[in-house]
């Protein structure tokens, strides 16, 4: 199949679209349409020239950012749409092609995923109206760990609970961590057993054994685990209990600072953001510094846990925005690590930023960086799908 693939990911009042061309060469038209259901509503992007362009779409709701996004794509026609499904279930175990059933499916899952799953439907029954004839292939950001075994899965709550309300472990960024994982194992030539760490605004880690992941730090939800931007990860599930009855803070307010003010930002008191961390860290801002420690500390505590699920440990790749371009970071996290006989080459560390992908070890374990690419990989799941299905 030589047509390119459209990818969307749709948020509640947001559409980031790529088209993905066959050949990993050619030009990939991407951008994003904002502010949806806003008089501000617009629509950014790059055409095949690499130049940025803004379209005001006033009042547009997701179907007519849609409608725009196809016009921008310089005449192409897209082969198929794979849409970022932020939750599957334990139903889908890998990607699926749309079809009424599938909707019914993902609007089931809907209460596992409250804030994702219905703006991602949207776009998908959007799509559908406008694009009837278009094949549509869901891919789901919690497929890649449905091979994660129950000792991995479950939490220790009474049965009934995971029984008849599904709560267990569901992980997520699945399409970076398969990504990530299968390019260390093309790069290294063998089916390794990798503990992958994909560190941006949201962060988890994971460990992936032939292809499959074991274990991973997100869990029902994507709070569980790391440290953040804004989110706090790990804490006491004790703590919503504590501050409801020594503050009187509602259930919404706990939700709401666990998920916005918390992690760096709530650490540092001064961003989320790690490259205005760094800064300020070197300046001496003690939050900046605190905020990093706790970071990097909890990353390496996080691959420590997760090496036990892996039968043989050949490496870490890390990845992500702070992953890929943070040498500080990746060096406090490994030198929390030193029984991993990890050696790091501090120059290939320093040079391997901006998107290159390298190996930064001198000796020991091997150490990856891997730029991800979750529209590339949610790409090459609905071609194989759409070819599957057509063989
Ligand atoms: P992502 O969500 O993958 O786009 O990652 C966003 C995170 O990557 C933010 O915390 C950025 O500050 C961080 N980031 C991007 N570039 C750099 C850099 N050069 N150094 C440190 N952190 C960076």
């Amino acid at each position: 199949m030589y047509a390119p693939v459209l990818v969307i990911n749709c948020g509640s009042s947001s559409i980031k679209y790529a088209l993905v061309p066959a050949s990993p060469d050619a030009p990939r038209l991407a951008g994003l349409a904002e502010r949806l259901g806003s008089d501000d509503a617009r629509l950014k992007g790059t055409d095949s020239r690499g130049e940025r362009f803004t379209q005001a779409l006033p009042g547009a709701d997701h179907a007519t950012a849609l409608a725009a996004i196809l016009d921008c794509l310089e005449g192409q026609r897209p082969a198929a749409v794979g849409h970022r499904i932020v939750h599957g279930g334990e139903r889908f175990t890998r990607a699926a092609l749309i079809d009424d059933a599938v909707v019914a499916a993902i609007e089931e899952t809907a209460a596992l995923a409250p804030l994702h799953n219905p703006a991602n439907l949207e776009g998908v029954k959007a799509t559908r109206r406008l694009f009837p004839d278009l094949l549509q292939v869901a891919v789901f950001d919690t497929a890649f760990h449905q091979s994660l075994p129950p000792r991995a899965y479950r939490y220790a709550l009474p049965e009934a609970l995971y029984r008849d309300h599904s709560i267990r472990r569901y992980g997520f960024h699945g399409t970076s961590h398969a990504h990530v994982s299968a390019r260390a194992d093309a790069l290294a030539g063998i089916r390794g057993g990798w503990l992958t760490a994909h560190l941006g605004n949201g962060c988890s880690t994971c460990a992936v054994w032939q292809g499959a992941s074991q274990d991973t730090s997100m869990g029902l939800t994507p709070l569980e685990g790391l440290v953040m931007g804004t989110r706090s990860g790990d804490v006491d599930p004790g703590l919503h209990a504590h501050l409801a009855r020594q503050l009187g803070w509602s259930l919404a307010e706990i939700d709401r600072v666990l998920n916005r003010d918390s992690g760096l930002a709530g650490l540092s008191g001064l961003s989320n953001d790690m490259r205005e961390l760094e800064q300020a860290a070197d300046n001496g801002h003690a939050g900046a510094r605190l905020a990093i420690e706790v970071f990097c500390y909890r990353v390496a505590k996080s691959l420590a846990a997760l090496s036990c699920a892996l039968p043989r440990f050949d490496g870490i790749v890390f990845t992500g925005g702070i992953g890929e371009n943070s040498p500080w970071v990746r060096q406090r996290t490994l030198g929390a690590l030193p029984h991993f006989g990890i050696e790091l080459d501090g120059a290939a560390n320093a040079a391997t930023v901006g998107g290159r992908e390298g190996r930064i070890d001198a000796a020991g374990p091997q150490l990856w960086v891997i730029p991800t690419d979750e529209e590339g990989r949610i790409a090459q799941e609905t071609r194989q799908l759409i070819e599957e299905a057509s063989a």
